[in-house]
């Protein structure tokens, strides 16, 4: 999983939602702090990447 800073609006959406895996840095933009969260947060990280505005969350599934 990874996240695109450039596009990110900083709405904050996904730091609200799921603080254990997503940051803000100094600028307020997203920052990934786990890429490979736990199984138990997948769904949770997937409801963040449905929901974030800018489309900046990006989920690999293998
Ligand atoms: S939900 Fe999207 S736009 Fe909002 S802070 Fe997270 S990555 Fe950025």
């Amino acid at each position: 999983m990874s996240a695109t800073k450039e596009t990110c609006a900083v709405a904050s959406l996904c730091v609200y939602n799921v603080p254990e895996v997503f940051d803000q840095d100094e600028d307020g933009q997203v920052e990934v702090l786990d890429a490979e969260p736990p199984a138990d947060l997948h769904q949770a990280v997937r409801t963040a990447a449905r929901a974030c505005p800018t489309r900046s969350i990006h989920i690999e599934t293998p």
